[in-house]
């Protein structure tokens, strides 16, 4: 991407080495880098009560589609939304920590800036009597009704069974395309 900036390249490498995350990752990856972007609004807190933050452009989309989903009588519940580098270093040093192999790691979380959640336009969302990040989201009504709906208000699936890009199946993982 010929936007990306040396420094923000040069962060992101630093970033890789400090995980053990190989050089050749950024070349065998086929998620983009995301640069994180700069009109980040406040979301209503996430299902765990943390401040969450999205794009304004998506945060409307979200509220008009969480409104739907609500009429239709479905509660789509917000897990998580915008993440910074940072937080994706966080979540991969947890569970290296763990004893868990950074080549595993990588298969279930994208590098840090290659998180679509760096975005701010991506949401992982759940429903009532529903365990966060499971597959079986699939199984609610609430996936139902977005695989119908989602689209309406600019949101998709980005990882679906069988994608390109080798990440696991995230019936969960919705982005608002701009
Ligand atoms: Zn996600």
């Amino acid at each position: 991407m010929s936007d990306v900036s040396d420094s923000f390249l040069d962060r992101i490498i630093q970033l890789h080495r400090d995980l053990g995350i190989p050089d050749s990752y950024r070349d065998a990856c086929k998620l983009p880098l995301y640069i994180e972007p700069d009109d980040l609004v406040d979301t209503e807190p996430d299902y765990y009560q943390r401040p969450q933050k999205l794009t304004r452009a998506a945060h409307e989309a979200w509220l008009s589609m969480s409104q739907a989903a609500r009429l239709d009588g479905l509660n789509l519940l917000l897990i998580s939304a915008f993440r910074g580098l940072d937080y994706q270093r966080d979540l991969i040093e947890k569970k290296l920590a763990q004893g868990q192999q950074i080549t595993d790691i990588l298969k279930v979380i994208a590098a840090p800036g290659y998180s679509e959640h760096h975005s701010g336009r991506a949401v992982d969302l759940s429903t009532d009597n529903c365990r966060a990040l499971e597959v079986e989201f699939e199984k609610t009504p609430a996936y139902q009704w977005l695989n119908k709906r989602a689209r309406g208000f600019g949101f998709t699936l980005s990882f679906p069974e069988d994608n390109p890009y080798g990440i696991t199946y995230e019936p969960w993982h919705w982005c608002f395309q701009v």
